[in-house]
């Protein structure tokens, strides 16, 4: 390990401060022997370098997916207090809002088959890739609403059913949005886009529940064993990235104008309660509420083709919940004895809220929050659920994936995509890309073990297993 980081247990280790000059608060990654192997120097620096940001609070956390980012690292929660904290785009991410949702259908692998024409029928119906557009055209007044209604615009126009907001974090809508900081640009991005799954790492996935590990929680979370589930991963598209664009711009000045000194100009940041800080918000919450629409319109679509079958109904397809792993939020934690107010920032990190915290559904306050973690195209993914462990320690934060350790050009000379496609084939799952490039690109072998990732946080705390899919049939961007 580099100097500057003591281990403080099996799966925590602790950055000195001092690791970077005028750390206020020290660093903290959890992470196993197995994975300290591909630990990147970069992404322990940027860690560190979160550290020195005005009103930090406790510690600048990683999660075990830890890997280099622009400014934060992704894998990064870092918690600042109203009274000098700041906000900054780069500890949310160019996708704003990108996030997972999953699907339970009321059927079992043994009963459902035909997966590559169902796959096939998905793929042309989800507009997938770069510039893809959607077949639903939102009007400038549409999109404003979607803007400020989430989710709920979507449930609320025919694309989706009442529980499905109750499932969502947040109600599927972050309070606080303000159209008027979102430019001519990102909208007319954002126009065409709404229902889109985008590109690369952004996926639809059919699996099957293939291990439970907690059978009340299963079951409060309304999963079985052998049943068809479909995850779902994209985010807020064109209009989430040109609004981080558009406000790093303007936070790179505010830096400037509060006199912050930063190590690295891509932590630009405001402090929470200036003008420059505040419109960041305001339009972060917009483009949040858009992600939020986008994946609950792609959930319509992917309701119509699978209830094509006689023996499923629309409705009769769950949402389990949707999670967010790219946002900034407001939320009350214990810090030194005391509640306080914190914004956390979450850049490839989930909420792992536990029992009792406030915001969950009804049915789920007992249980603790589902945290959906995909693993990739050929390894597992997880469903666990959030702890009182994970409230104390990293405020209420878990991974978010099994994070890359070979960057996309890498990964791309590695191996071909259509060798790739025939392995995963051989393996029973049914991989329907864009191209070849980008299976190559998104190749299993350029993500760390899913299942060592979830290890850790399982043991450490942070949240735990309730659940194991494996894929069966997957849509790439
Ligand atoms: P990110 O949001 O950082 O791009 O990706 C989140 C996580 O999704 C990655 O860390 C990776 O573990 C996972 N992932 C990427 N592609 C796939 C896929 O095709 N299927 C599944 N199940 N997971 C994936
Ligand atoms: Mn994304
Ligand atoms: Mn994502």
């Amino acid at each position: 390990m580099l100097d500057g980081i003591r281990r403080i247990n099996e799966f925590e280790w602790e950055i000195e401060r001092g690791f970077v000059p005028e750390m206020r608060v020290p660093g903290k990654f959890y992470l196993s022997d197995t994975l300290s192997e591909s630990l990147e120097e970069g992404a322990v620096r940027q860690l560190a370098n979160v550290a020195t940001m005005p009103g930090i609070v406790k510690y600048s956390l990683a999660m075990p997916d830890v890997h280099w980012g622009y400014g934060f690292p992704i894998g990064g929660v870092a918690a600042f207090n109203m009274e000098e904290g700041v906000i900054s785009p780069g500890g949310v991410g160019f996708d704003i809002n990108c996030g997972v949702r999953l699907l339970a259908l009321p059927v079992k692998k043994a009963e459902f088959s035909g997966i590559k024409g169902i796959i096939n029928q998905l793929f042309d119906t989800v507009p997938t890739g770069v510039g893809n557009k959607s077949a639903l055209r939102l009007s400038e007044k549409e999109l404003e609403d979607v803007m400020l209604e989430g989710a709920g615009w979507a449930v609320n126009n025919g694309y989706g059913t009442k529980d499905d907001i109750i499932r969502c974090e947040d109600g599927g809508c972050l309070g606080g949005a303000d159209t008027e900081y979102v430019s001519r640009k990102a909208r007319q991005r954002g126009m065409p886009q709404c229902g889109t799954l985008g590109s690369g790492n952004h996926f639809l996935e059919i699996q099957s529940v293939d291990e439970i590990f907690d059978d009340e929680a299963a079951e409060k979370f309304g999963l079985v064993m052998d049943q068809i589930c479909i995850m779902i991963h994209c985010g807020s598209r064109g209009l989430g990235h040109q609004v981080c664009t558009d406000h790093l711009k303007d936070l790179e000045a505010a830096s400037k104008k509060y006199k912050i000194k930063l190590p690295d100009s891509q932590l630009a940041c405001a402090p929470l309660k200036s003008p420059e800080g505040k419109a960041y918000l305001s339009a972060m919450a917009a483009s949040a509420n858009y992600a939020w629409a986008n994946r609950q319109i792609i959930t319509h679509l992917v309701r119509e083709i699978i209830c094509k079958s006689p023996d499923i109904e629309y409705d009769e397809i769950k949402l389990v919940y949707d999670v967010t792993h790219n946002v900034a939020k407001f939320e009350e934690h214990i810090v030194d004895g005391e509640k306080q107010t914190l914004c956390v920032h979450r850049k490839g990190a989930t909420r792992a809220f536990g029992p009792g915290s406030p915001g969950l559904p009804p049915e789920l306050e007992s249980t603790g929050q589902p945290v959906l973690i995909p693993g990739s195209m050929g390894t597992p993914s997880y469903v666990l659920k959030g702890t009182e462990k994970a409230m104390e320690c990293t405020f209420g934060s878990t991974c978010h994936g099994s994070g890359r350790i070979m960057s996309r050009s890498q990964a791309k000379k590695s191996s071909e995509g259509a060798e790739i496609k025939e392995e995963l084939a051989g393996k029973g799952v049914y991989v329907r890309a864009t191209s070849n490039k980008v299976i190559a690109e998104e190749s299993p072998k350029a993500y760390k073990s899913s299942s060592e990732v979830v290890r850790i946080v399982h043991n450490a705390g942070l949240s735990l297993k309730v659940a194991k899919l494996t894929p069966m049939g997957v849509i790439k961007g």
